[in-house]
């Protein structure tokens, strides 16, 4: 290899200027330092954290990346790209996600330059960044890191795109391609960064669940009732769960087929369930512990809605409160515990009449906190089944109830379980 070749391998590994590199190179050589050496100390110095191995251009598998690498030479096969647009530093940035993967692993990557990425092409990437995100290992693909295409692909055993289910969906994910019924959507106005803009929010659905979503700018396909595919869309945290988002860079394209919505919701151990920070639809199964205070007849704000206590909300002072019902109570199934929070339809049920009755029950008493009590007697200690929304913040996990019922399982056998579990 001439000194030229070596210059331009090594340029194109540590992403910096061929010509630069090659001064360096000539006066190592000129100081008779072998062609190898000379390779691996500009590898140093250029910061490529590499052995580099007898000047074979320094790689490393996917799996053995770790937060504390520095940068990385990776080759790899790009599974999705998503493009994503971010405020940054002040200004509009248009940034490329998705996920590259070797035979031995995959990692997220994000991408601050248009390399052109597109699902199915073989790269590498020289001197790409590693930081760290939840604990795991992420590239950053940016202007000191030299990206070319390969011509030989390489074989992965992961498959290229980004075709999810509801139920896969994480907070996180990036570029995912989803085929889902829209089961709720409405459409609102919000103070957006750029001013005032309508947005679409709902629920979608398919053959694994459901899920809340937002779509930034309202594509005319998505309707309620309607099924569509949508392309490049991102899942983000909003009030503790998970949501999908649409934004103006997914392709969405309405569908002829219908899609069933399962009914099947995952059903979770307490522990678990709160363990995965937040979840759109899932079912628990415990014994109600206790019925919290707040709960039974309560007071509502006319103006935002939150409770009051004696007439006065924390927001707007002395109000006219509106009444209402609910019940917040503690489920435990000895995993962990989780507040189930009943609404009104839920509370009538449970308290056995409706919101009059409560009310003149109340009256009679001269004291509120009978309903309380009386869905106290009727709920506390006996076990029950209850689906709903799971969110997790640092006050604790709320579980918002869509159903709330009896558990039909025989409680002997549930003990008999339980104990076998406790004796393993
Ligand atoms: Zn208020």
């Amino acid at each position: 290899m001439e000194l030229d070749d070596h210059a331009e391998d090594l340029a194109s590994d540590l992403g910096v200027d061929k010509e630069e590199v090659k001064d360096d190179l000539q006066n190592l050589v000129e100081y008779s330092v072998p062609i190898d050496e000379a390779k691996q100390s500009l590898r140093r110095k250029y910061g490529d954290g590499q052995s580099g191995g007898g000047g074979a251009p320094s790689a490393k598998d996917i799996a053995e990346i770790t937060p504390d690498d520095g940068n990385v030479t990776v080759t790899g096969v790009v599974l999705t790209a998503g493009e994503r647009s971010i405020r940054y530093q002040g200004s509009d940035h248009v940034i490329v996600e998705g996920r590259l993967a070797d035979e031995s692993g995959v990692i997220d990557y994000t991408a601050w330059e248009d390399f052109g990425l597109s699902p199915g092409d073989t790269i590498t990437a020289g001197n790409a960044g590693v930081r760290e995100w939840d604990g795991e290992p992420e590239l950053n693909l940016g202007e000191s890191t030299s990206l070319s295409f390969n011509d030989d692909s390489l074989e992965v055993p992961y498959e290229v795109g980004g075709d999810s289910q509801l139920a896969d969906l994480q907070t996180g994910d990036r570029a995912v391609t989803i085929e889902v019924s829209v089961l709720e959507c409405e459409r609102k106005t919000i103070d957006g960064r750029d001013g005032e803009t309508d947005i679409l929010s709902g629920v979608f659905g398919d053959e694994s669940g459901r899920l809340p979503f937002t779509n930034w700018e309202p594509a005319p396909a998505i309707e309620e009732g309607g099924t569509v595919r949508i392309e490049n869309a991102y899942v983000q945290e909003f009030r503790g769960v998970p949501e999908v988002n649409v934004s103006e860079f997914s392709t969405v394209t309405g569908l002829d087929r219908e899609i069933d919505v399962g009914s099947d919701t995952t059903t979770m151990d307490v522990a678990d369930a709160v363990g995965t920070g937040g979840i759109y639809d899932v079912e628990v199964v415990g014994n109600l512990l206790a019925v919290r205070d707040g709960s039974g007849l309560i007071q509502r704000c006319p103006e935002c809605y939150r409770v009051i206590q004696k007439g006065q909300c924390r927001t707007h002072g002395d109000v006219d409160g509106i009444d209402d019902l609910r019940v917040k109570a503690i489920l435990d199934d000895g995993t962990g515990t989780v507040t189930a929070v009943l609404d009104d339809d839920l509370t009538e049920r449970v308290y056995g009449g409706t919101l009059e009755d409560a009310l003149e029950q109340a009256r009679e008493a001269m004291d509120q906190e009978v309903v309380a009590d009386t869905i106290r007697e009727r709920i506390v200690g006996r076990e029950y089944r209850i689906r709903g929304h799971l969110s997790v913040d640092e006050y604790g996990a709320n579980l918002d109830a869509e159903t709330f019922e009896e558990s039909d399982d025989d409680p002997a056998a549930r003990a008999t379980a339980l104990l076998e579990e406790v004796d393993a």
